[in-house]
């Protein structure tokens, strides 16, 4: 029918390997658009899965949709979350290692909701094997409580991920999932205590005042009103429509009890929530000499109450600095500002710790207890890459970790793929890409990098100023192509810019960072009197969270970025060590609306995603490879002349064997030591032909 669209015309091509104007950007972006404004999320390009935000409840997520993925090949049915995650899982059984899943894209782009789909995948697909059938539950129990405690609504995402997590799920040999843990990343405590306008604090907090029930509240001492709090109306807006606090709070409150926390942890961890709120509240006097002073307010009576601390420990501790000076011990009145700074460190410090504990609990929960030997599928979900009107110490962490896992898919994919062809001796053309190396090392190497400087500036107190770290950073980074300041800037870089600020050119973009903080961030200090004090709590959380054996002040602790970096360098090993699958996950448009395609942002993270790269690498390369002994091993059943057994090297019984089945020249190429496969379909072939045999 003249005119008429055929179905690729308007739903695009399922992988993108497939375009024909497969070196177009436009080609790229326009294929995704179309799939987009048919409610078609998902696109591969080969086995990555690119994922767009539809802001709407899409009807694939069902327990049918479910089943119709599993043990189906890839490439089969339309692009979907379920396939990807049936295909790791499948090659997990088939090859008996270890795989992980990176989800990847800027914060709002939907990860954490991508990362949901998956283990909802596991836990109600996988064959239930474990006598322990609550193991699934608690695994996706898991994530409505850690959500609670580690997500806020930010101006990206009202359900900003504030930590990094990653996960490991295990298996056992028939794919049955029996266990989990839980690794997690840099809280942002800050926002304990701090909300930029239009943000808000964790969401435990609000779920607590809004849902708990009148009796609880009445034993925190808590009110039923937002605005009565301090550390929950910074931001301005305690109340948001796409937040149902009530009932997200019955869900977190049930989902506590079936990951097996007892009715006292649960009493004492709402103790603790409710504290900081009081903490918050805490204001002080001044008295004639200009120290702060804490009268007996009702605050007082509360946190002593909750944490079961004397409230004259409590009063000297918020109120004093214990100095040591020849083998006497002085205590030192705090003036008024310096007072208040303290009970926000205290604050900070007990959210975070809090935080740690309950991973630790959860991982409790989830340890699978038989020690016989497990797989694992590993899923990365980490705050994305973010910029904000302000950006400070927090962004540059997270966006120093983005780098970090973008610098970890190019070694993987660009890198490492190009290099094998290299190395096997198989005919190639280079693919260029950008390497974002060169932004890692600007941050992170040794004595060099803006870590190193930052902590060197840390390790002079009272001399030492965020103003003298930006200063250094000019010396030191001056003329790096990926670093600027106001003063380095030339004259139209300038405006845009402020005298405190210092510019990165991250892979995703330039981020606009302001120092002010930056020192006080990083070094993270808690008085140790107060921690002193912390420890005569009764509650026994608290207890544990500040116990006896904490290196004490007198050794340098390492500074938060420091710690960071160190977890970051864990994790890349821990990755390395096993397969990688990846999703790419794309936000739409800025406005967090549904079907609404903005052309430039999505170029954008195309382009700094490297999906055209990626592209070209996979469209030129084979989807395949194989050990020659590992194919021969597994097919020689197939043909005469390796069956059983092949006399002569592997490659040739290889060879002899794809020409018995048939592969056309161009569909394959022998290595040194690999065979590769152009397509996934001549290897489907091959394999249903050995089921079929077998
Ligand atoms: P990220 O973790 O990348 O910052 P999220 O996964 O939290 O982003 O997604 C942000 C919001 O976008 C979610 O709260 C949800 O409203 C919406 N969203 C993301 N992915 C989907 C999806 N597959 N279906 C429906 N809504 C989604
Ligand atoms: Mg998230």
């Amino acid at each position: 029918m003249e005119g008429a669209l055929t179905a690729r015309d308007r739903v695009g091509v399922q992988d993108l390997v497939l375009l024909e104007a497969h070196t177009s950007e436009t080609a790229l972006l326009d294929n995704l658009r179309k799939r987009f404004h048919e409610n078609l999320i998902y696109t591969y390009i080969g086995t990555l899965l690119v994922s767009l935000n539809p802001y709407k409840e899409l009807d694939t997520y069902s327990k049918k949709h479910m089943d119709t993925y599993m043990g189906v090949n890839f490439f089969e049915l339309p692009p979907h979350i379920y396939a990807l995650a049936d295909n790791v899982f499948r090659t997990m059984l088939s090859e008996f290692n270890n795989h992980f899943i990176l989800i990847s894209g800027e914060s709002g782009a939907g990860k954490t909701e991508t990362s949901k789909k998956v283990l909802q995948y596991y836990a109600v697909s996988c064959p239930n094997t474990s006598l322990l059938d609550n193991v699934r539950d608690r695994l996706l129990l898991s994530n409505p409580v850690l959500e609670a405690f580690g997500n806020a609504k930010t101006l990206k995402n009202d359900n900003s991920s504030r930590f990094g997590k990653y996960m490991d799920i295990q298996f056992d040999h028939q794919g049955g999932a029996v266990g989990g843990h839980i690794l997690s990343y840099l809280l942002e405590k800050s926002r304990v205590v701090h909300q930029n306008h239009g943000e808000r604090n964790f969401h435990i907090f609000y779920q607590l005042v809004a849902g708990g029930d009148d009796e609880l509240l009445r034993w925190l001492g808590l009110e039923r009103n937002c605005q009565n709090y301090s550390y929950l109306v910074q931001g301005d807006c305690a109340k948001v429509t796409s937040i149902n606090d009530k009932s997200n709070w019955k869900i977190v409150r049930s989902a506590l009890s079936i990951i097996e926390f007892s009715e006292k942890d649960v009493e004492q961890l709402f103790a603790i929530i409710a504290s900081v709120l009081h903490l918050g509240n805490v204001k002080f006097a001044t008295d004639a000499l200009g120290y702060a002073v804490l009268k007996n307010v009702p605050e007082l009576h509360w946190l002593s109450t909750l944490l079961g601390i004397p409230s004259q420990v409590l009063q000297q501790g918020l109120t004093h600095k214990k100095i040591e000076a020849k083998m006497e011990e002085v205590y030192s009145p705090f003036a008024v500002d310096h007072a208040l700074y303290a009970r926000d460190a205290l604050a900070k410090a007990i959210y975070g710790r809090t935080f740690n504990w309950l991973v630790n609990k959860v991982n409790e929960s989830l340890a699978n207890k038989d020690s016989s030997r497990k797989t694992v599928i590993g899923l990365l979900d980490i705050y994305g890459f973010e910029v904000f009107h302000v950006n400070s110490f927090e962004q540059f962490c997270i966006n120093y970790c983005n780098e970090k896992l973008q610098q970890l898919f190019i070694q993987l994919t660009l890198k490492s793929e190009q290099e094998e062809y290299q190395m096997e001796g198989i005919e190639w053309e280079p693919v260029p890409y950008f390497n974002n190396k060169i932004i890692c090392d600007l941050v992170e190497e040794k004595h060099r990098g803006i870590i190193s400087v930052l902590d060197e500036e840390c390790l002079r107190p009272g001399e030492a100023t965020d103003l003298t770290f930006l200063e250094k950073l000019e010396e030191k980074m001056g003329g790096h192509p990926h670093f600027v300041t106001h003063k380095l800037a030339d004259q139209k870089t300038r405006k845009t810019m402020q005298r405190g600020d210092f510019r990165l050119l991250h892979y995703a973009g330039e981020v606009t960072y302001c120092v002010v903080g930056f020192l006080d961030k990083n070094n993270d200090l808690l008085y140790r009197n107060v921690k002193e004090v912390m420890r005569q709590s009764k509650n026994t959380i608290i207890k544990h969270c500040f116990p006896y054996t904490e290196p004490d002040s007198k050794k340098r602790p390492e500074t938060v970025v420091t710690q960071f970096k160190g977890s970051l360098a864990g994790l890349t090993d821990v990755l390395m060590s096993k397969e990688p699958w990846y999703v790419r996950c794309i936000k739409p448009n800025d406005g967090k609306k549904a079907g609404r395609f903005d052309d430039v942002l999505v170029r954008h993270q195309v382009k700094y995603l490297g999906l055209m790269e990626h592209l070209r690498v996979r469209r030129a390369g084979f989807a395949y490879r194989r050990k020659y002994d590992i194919f021969l091993a597994r097919y020689k059943p197939l043909c005469p002349s390796t069956w059983p057994k092949w006399k002569g090297s592997a490659s040739e019984g290889v060879l002899c064997l794809v020409k018995h089945l048939g592969y056309k020249p161009n569909e394959y190429k022998m290595g040194r030591t690999k065979i590769f496969i152009r397509h996934p379909k001549t290897l489907f072939a091959t394999e249903d032909a050995f089921e079929l045999c077998k």
